[in-house]
Parts: structure tokens; C-alpha cells; sequence
């Protein structure tokens, strides 16, 4: 009789969750597939975070987001947005409550690790042309030879004008590459690390092969790439000086699987959670209290500089937004709370020495909520209250959310941060959320479409709050 009295209670304490497949429909099911073919889009569109920004724009001003000015009246339903230096974005749309009542934030990264050129990188060594570069972010130097690379980003002249560079992308284009050393020679390369295997002063881009007929002078096969770059674009070697250039892999976003449930691209860290952040307020109308939207640059070195979350923009676009409805900004953020939404590392079971299985994020299981982040002993985490956690915890189970909670890794294999740390330091309960992912940081990162659809709709429930 007792275990019949106490069987429901034993089956919701030992029943572990299922995989997310058990638990939709099959209209979700379909729904999850097609929700994956624009993100593929957004994904081949923007694979620098100027990409993105233009991109984001384009579907704003689609979707009747007007550029916001300090001083513009805003009445509720409004949608606004400020790009900050082409490299960050962040959106808002006003609630049926002033801003006292605080904001929904959903707060995503769209910089991503990748080669930037360095300030003088174009040079010849053995009558070939190249690219010196300085890698952006953690990355696997051995990685990136030997991969299809293309070439994005902006020169500036010094009248003012500023040239989009993008070569690689179009069918026609050339790629360019990074090369590595041929196994039949690899003997001391083979002893070492794989840190050290490839260095950075090896991740040189190779241009070109062909010298300037009928010249005399030296370096005529950089100078015969220096002068295709001029035709194509109009710039000259000293403008490299001002330019932001940077290689990202050349291939485009691709279902992965025999039964296509994943995708593999560049940079799903951040965009997937940038997209799923996005996506949602450009359909929100009246929402209760204000929804904002930021996608922050430079959070993988750290969040600094004008563009990362860390920068005073933030603080300039809310306070504008407070300043027209007479808010105190220090009252609209105590009162807000956010979602730092940035990708988690998915289980991997051909690593699995590094994580706890019981307490890390899996592939199919749904939004990964992170309570913390950090290294060590939780070390530069932003640990989200129990009573936050439960907060979101009812909102995505009230939404019919798939979730699920992790953490990075095993105690003290390594650790990591987002933004989670910034907002919370500006008085804004915070919360790590994001969608998991294999091989993070690499130049082939792998998501499951199912994850990215829980991920949207989680942002969609957090809006209307
Ligand atoms: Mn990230
Ligand atoms: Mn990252």
C-alpha cells in the first residue's frame, strides 16, 4: 500500500527529462525544422558582428523600428533602436508600463572568434603574397589551416568614406587560405602540443602567387595582389592602417545529420541566441513592460570598449528611454531583469571527461539555463538567485518551454563568462540562458534546431512578462 501512496511522488523525483523529441508534437516538430531556415540566413549574412548590426537594421526598419534620438516622444507600442558604431545594436519596444516598472532584456553577443588582420598585414616572403593576422577571441590555432577562408570587414580613408570588403562569399569569388605543413615533414611539429603546434605568427593568409610582369622591383607578387584589391575597391596599402579586416571560414551554414536536426556554421557563438533575441521583438506589438533586445560586440575578449556590454551605450539608450517618460534609470534597472543569453557547451560524449553529465546542457534538451558561469570556485560568475531561477523556471514551464540546466564543464576543468556579470553589476537581476553547442569556438560549430526554436520561444515568453 505505502509504495502505491508515494508512487507519484518517486516517479516526479527519479523521472530524469526527456529528450525534447518525446515531448513535441509533430507540428512542433515541423515548426522547429522551419524555424532553422532563416536563422541559415541570418547566419550566412552576418558573420561579423558590422554584419550583423546591418542585417538586424534591415529586418528592424522592416518590422517599423525607427532609429531612436534623445528627446523623440514614445508612446507604448513604440519600436526604437540605437546602433552604436555599426558594431552593436540594442532595441526596444515600449510597454503598456513606463520604464519604472523596469525592462525585459535579453542580452546576446554577435562578435565571434576569428583571424583579424593586423595593422600592416600584407607582405611577400618566397614569391608568394600574404596576410599577416592576430587572432580575435579563444581559438584552436590548429583549426584554421587548411580551411576555405574569406576575407570581411570595412576599410576607412581618410576623407571619410568606408569600403565594405567582402571576398569569398559569392560562387565566383576566390577563397583564401592559411597553410599547414605536410605530414612527410611534421616530425618536430608532430612533438608538439596542440597549442603550440600551430602558432599565431603562423597564421598567415596566403593571397596570391603570380608577380607584376615587366617591374623591376621587389615584391612584385604583393604588389600585383595590392593593385587587384585597388581595382576591386579603391583602396591603397596605407589605408590598411584604418581598416577592421578579418578571415572567417569561407563555407556557408549547412543542416548536419542524416536526419538534419543540427546545423553547422561559423559563429553560432553567439548568433544563434542573437537571432533568438531578435527574432521575437521584431514581432512583439504592446507588450507589458518595455522589451529590449541588445546584441553586444567584443564579448569574447572580455565585453570592453564602446561597443561591448560593459560600455556606458547601454546605460545612454535606457536613460533616454527613462528620460522620456520622466523614469529614474537607477529605478527602471533595479525593477528590469535580463536573460544573458549566450550559447552553453553541449555534451559531448566523445569528451565526456569534462563534464558532469548530470549537470551539463545536451543537445535536444531544450534553452540551457546557466545559475552560474565562472572558473574555479565560481570565479567572475554572476550567480542568479534561487528565487530568479524559480521565476524562470514557472515562466517556461507556464510557456510550454523545452529547458534545461547546466553548467560549463566539470569543477575546475576551465570555466568561462558573458555578459551575465556586466548587467548584473548594473543592479539588473540576470540570468544565463542559452542554446547549446558542439565544438564552441571552432570554425564549424554545431547546434540542434530544436534547441534554437526553445530558445526563441523562451525569449518570446520573457518579453511579454
Ligand atoms: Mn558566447
Ligand atoms: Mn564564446
Amino acid at each position: 500500500m505505502g509504495e502505491k501512496k508515494y508512487e507519484a511522488q518517486r516517479k516526479a523525483l527519479l523521472a530524469s527529462p526527456k529528450n525534447g523529441y518525446d515531448r513535441v508534437d509533430e507540428a512542433t516538430r515541423k515548426a522547429i525544422f522551419d524555424y532553422a531556415e532563416d536563422y541559415k540566413r541570418f547566419l550566412d549574412a552576418a558573420k561579423t558582428e558590422r554584419e550583423a548590426v546591418t542585417d538586424a537594421i534591415c529586418r528592424a526598419e522592416a518590422a517599423g523600428f525607427r532609429a531612436w534620438e534623445r528627446g523623440m516622444a514614445l508612446q507604448p507600442g513604440d519600436k526604437v533602436y540605437v546602433n552604436n558604431r555599426g558594431k552593436a545594436i540594442m532595441l526596444a519596444v515600449i510597454g503598456e508600463n513606463d520604464l519604472s516598472h523596469g525592462a525585459n532584456i535579453c542580452a546576446a553577443h554577435i562578435d565571434n572568434p576569428r583571424l583579424d588582420l593586423k595593422p600592416n598585414p600584407l607582405y611577400e616572403d618566397g614569391e608568394l603574397a600574404y596576410f599577416k593576422t592576430h587572432y580575435y577571441g579563444g581559438i584552436k590555432k590548429y583549426q584554421w589551416p587548411t580551411i576555405p577562408l574569406a576575407l570581411h570587414g570595412v576599410v576607412a580613408l581618410k576623407d571619410g568614406t568606408v569600403i565594405s570588403v567582402c571576398i569569398g562569399e559569392d560562387e565566383s569569388d576566390p577563397v583564401l587560405v592559411i597553410t599547414d605543413l605536410l605530414i612527410h615533414l611534421s616530425g618536430d611539429q608532430m612533438k608538439k602540443t596542440l597549442a603550440e603546434g600551430i602558432t599565431g605568427e603562423q597564421l598567415n593568409v596566403l593571397l596570391g602567387s603570380m608577380p607584376l610582369p615587366d617591374d623591376e622591383e621587389g615584391d612584385r607578387v604583393k604588389f600585383a595582389v595590392m593593385l587587384l584589391l585597388n581595382e576591386r575597391y579603391g583602396f591603397t596599402e596605407e589605408d590598411f592602417l584604418s581598416a577592421e579586416l578579418t578571415m572567417v571560414p569561407a563555407q556557408k551554414a549547412r543542416d548536419v545529420g542524416l536526419d538534419r536536426s543540427m546545423v553547422g556554421a561559423f559563429g553560432h557563438d553567439d548568433r544563434v541566441c542573437a537571432y533568438a533575441a531578435l527574432e521575437p521583438v521584431l514581432r512583439l506589438e504592446k507588450p507589458t513592460r518595455t522589451a529590449v533586445c541588445v546584441l553586444a560586440d567584443k564579448e569574447e575578449i572580455g565585453s570592453v570598449g564602446v561597443s561591448g556590454m560593459q560600455s556606458q551605450a547601454f546605460e545612454t539608450f535606457m536613460d533616454g528611454l527613462c528620460q522620456a517618460q520622466g523614469v529614474d534609470l537607477r529605478v527602471c534597472f533595479e525593477n528590469s531583469w535580463c536573460l544573458s543569453t549566450d550559447v552553453s557547451n553541449a555534451f559531448d560524449p566523445t569528451f565526456a571527461e569534462v563534464s558532469d553529465k548530470r549537470n551539463n546542457t545536451q543537445l535536444n534538451y531544450g534553452l540551457g539555463l546557466c545559475k552560474y558561469t565562472g572558473s574555479r570556485g565560481k570565479s567572475g560568475a554572476s550567480d542568479a538567485a534561487a528565487e530568479l531561477v524559480a521565476r524562470v523556471r514557472a515562466l517556461f514551464d507556464a510557456n510550454g518551454v523545452l529547458w534545461q540546466m547546466g553548467e560549463l564543464g566539470r569543477v575546475d576543468q576551465g570555466g568561462g563568462g558573458t555578459v551575465a556579470a556586466y548587467m548584473a553589476n548594473r543592479n539588473i537581476d540576470t540570468i544565463d540562458a542559452g542554446v547549446p553547442v558542439l565544438s564552441m569556438h571552432a570554425p564549424f560549430e554545431i547546434i540542434a534546431k530544436l534547441d534554437l526554436y526553445m530558445a526563441a520561444r523562451a525569449n518570446e515568453a520573457f518579453y511579454q512578462v
